[in-house]
């Protein structure tokens, strides 16, 4: 599959790891928007936030709790976790992925 974040996984494409496990991985983000800007993704190809149903779900609380931790060892006081959906909601990447940015005052968007 041509997928840019499936080649991460795979090791085909270099990355900074944060974060690895067996059923999920945390990079840095190659363009940060943020001093702190991690994403985390789930290893299981998924497309996008719409495709989160109650069978994987345990998954995406899992992913949200490691979130926390590498947030907390990170020191950081706030940050804010983002998922673009669908080509409206901003979403380059079609592999379910969990923005982690912080590190400074975040200008208010919601
Ligand atoms: P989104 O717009 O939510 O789909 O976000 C995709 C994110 O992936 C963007 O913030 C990109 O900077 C990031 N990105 C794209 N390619 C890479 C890569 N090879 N390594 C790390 N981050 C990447
Ligand atoms: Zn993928």
């Amino acid at each position: 599959m041509d997928c840019i974040f499936c080649k991460i996984i795979a090791g085909e494409i270099p990355s900074r790891k944060v974060y690895e496990d067996d059923e999920m991985l945390a990079f840095h983000d190659i363009a940060p928007r943020a001093p702190v800007h991690i994403i985390f993704i789930p290893k299981a190809h998924i497309a996008s936030a719409a495709e989160i149903t109650s069978e994987n779900s345990p998954l995406m609380g899992r992913i949200l709790a490691q979130m926390a931790i590498v947030a907390r060892e990170l020191g950081l006081d706030g940050y804010r976790i983002v998922t673009n959906c669908g080509e409206s909601g901003g979403q380059v990447v079609f592999h379910l992925h969990f923005h982690l940015v912080g590190g400074e005052k975040l200008p208010r968007f919601l």
